[in-house]
């Protein structure tokens, strides 16, 4: 058949609609998505014909469009494995969320919430009521608000407390988190000068007096959170800037980053300054994140002085950086768990992953090495190894936590064949992300509590795995 006569034969799109398959189709997507993806199933096809293709069947033409919707339909912010070793991951959301939290934020989203409203009194009230006493009581704070994350803590605070003015901060701690949070970027939107002083392994008390004078707005402390300064330095601990500070009127505010309200040695983790300590050590305003060590939905805190704090929740700013009334009802779930912290272990998902043995994860090893393999049909070999967890998210940078994991070890090595088979985790229903170490592809099994689920997904890797034995090794 010659190829105008092919052409006119393509069903028109309002054809291709009133079919059986397309009306299921409309049912799940709506019309105007399968008219879009039949109008450009045809125009594909017309390409097609043209380039000398044999006209397919009308259910083929629809089974194409229907395909591309399906693929289409998935969402992009999907559930996975996190076996990376990093528990508190920020690329994967960082921390998972106690069920009490869970359970609080959807009820907040399900039903109309007092979040605004004194329930006693009838009167207008402030979402911060509903954590504050909470947070003072975890941190002996005298007030606390909340917001965003913690960079709009350190935003806000800088910018109600010392805007037109100056900020003395040393230069060993001018840190950047990642992404676009550097200290020195933060503090001109901020509307604050920065003095930089000290060197960059060692700041004495003396650059902080030297440079503190009338145009000072605040000393700002901030926790090295993702480096260590190591050999000759020296530091200026909080009590004696608390001191400096002090006498220059001004108020030092202490970035935790991450920090946390209890004690993590108690775990057997390293230790991370508590907010507690900062507090008694004499910051007038600690900020810190929700999300890192304390386990939490992302938020930023804000605690220390009252009248601090009312000046804080004047700026305007404060209302563009709030949170919703979901995040709100899952940090005061969390926060009400730390009031038993010989519980948090069972409770919170983050210090549960944290705190699991490498004893218990070396068995986990054991038990689903051989189903691994079998899965892998024989490409790879399944190696039981010992490793290191990260806790992440820039806290306790240096000290890790012993752990144990799977290596995959391919049987013929060429250059792209790990790189192919990370690619097919990635494409599983449940995407397993591992991390690429010595030539095998490493599943730290710190954070896998679906064993069944998991075992279940891996089944499916080869079919994602094209096999990269042929490639030039690189
Ligand atoms: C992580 C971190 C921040 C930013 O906190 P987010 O919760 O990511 O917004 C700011 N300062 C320090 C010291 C940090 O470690």
């Amino acid at each position: 058949m010659d190829t105008n006569a092919s052409l006119r034969r393509i069903p028109s799109v309002d054809e291709l609609l009133k079919s059986a398959s397309a009306g299921a189709a409309i049912e799940r997507f709506g019309r105007p998505a399968v008219t879009e993806a039949l109008r450009a199933a045809v125009a594909d096809l017309r390409n097609e014909v043209r380039k000398g293709r044999n006209l397919p069947a009308r259910e083929n033409i629809i089974a194409a469009a229907l395909a591309r919707l399906d693929a289409g339909d998935q969402s992009t912010l999907r559930p996975l494995f996190n076996l990376t070793g990093t528990v508190l991951h920020t690329n994967l959301g960082r921390a998972l969320l106690a069920q009490a939290a869970i359970d609080a934020a959807t009820a907040a989203m399900r039903e109309a919430v007092s979040l605004e409203f004194a329930l006693e009194s009838g009167k207008r009230g402030e979402r911060d009521d509903h954590v504050r006493a909470l947070i003072c009581e975890l941190t002996g704070a005298e007030d606390a608000t909340i917001v965003n994350n913690n960079a709009a803590a350190v935003l806000l605070v800088l910018n109600s407390l010392a805007s037109g003015k100056e900020a003395i901060v040393s230069r060993g701690e001018l840190i950047e988190i990642g992404g676009a949070f550097r200290m020195p970027d933060i503090m001109a939107r901020a509307g604050v000068r920065l003095v930089e002083v000290g060197t960059t392994n060692r700041t004495h008390a003396r650059d902080y007096s030297n440079a503190a004078g009338p145009d000072t707005g605040l000393i700002l402390k901030v926790h090295t959170s993702n480096y260590r300064i190591e050999g000759f330095t020296k530091e200026v601990g909080a009590r004696e800037l608390a001191g400096i500070a002090r006498k220059n009127g001004v108020p030092l505010v202490n970035d935790l980053g991450s920090g946390t309200l209890t004690d993590l040695t108690r775990f057997g983790i390293a230790h991370e300054p508590t907010v507690r300590e900062a507090i008694s050590e004499g910051a007038d305003i600690v900020t810190f994140s929700g999300d890192k060590l304390l386990g939490g939905p992302q938020t930023g805190f804000i605690v220390g002085r009252k009248a601090l704090i009312e000046t804080i929740n004047r700026n305007p700013m404060k209302r563009a950086l709030r949170v919703d009334k979901i995040r709100l009802a899952a940090l005061e779930a969390t926060l009400r768990l730390y009031r038993d912290p010989d519980r948090l272990s069972e409770r919170l998902p983050t210090m549960r992953l944290l705190t699991r043995s490498r004893g218990d994860i070396d068995a986990q090893a054991q038990r689903l090495a051989p189903a691994v393999e079998h899965a892998l049909e024989g490409a790879f070999r399944v190696s039981i190894i010992a490793c290191d967890s990260q806790i992440g998210s820039g806290a306790l940078p240096l000290s890790t936590v012993p752990s144990a994991g799977l290596a995959l070890i391919p049987i013929e090595r060429s250059g792209r064949v790990l790189a192919e088979l990370a690619a097919a985790l990635r494409q599983l229903p449940v995407p397993v992300i591992g991390r690429i170490e010595r030539g095998s592809l490493v599943l730290d099994l710190r954070c896998l509590e679906d064993e069944a689920g998991f075992v279940a997904n891996f089944a499916g890797v080869i079919p994602h795995f094209k096999g990269g034995f042929d490639d030039e090794p690189s």
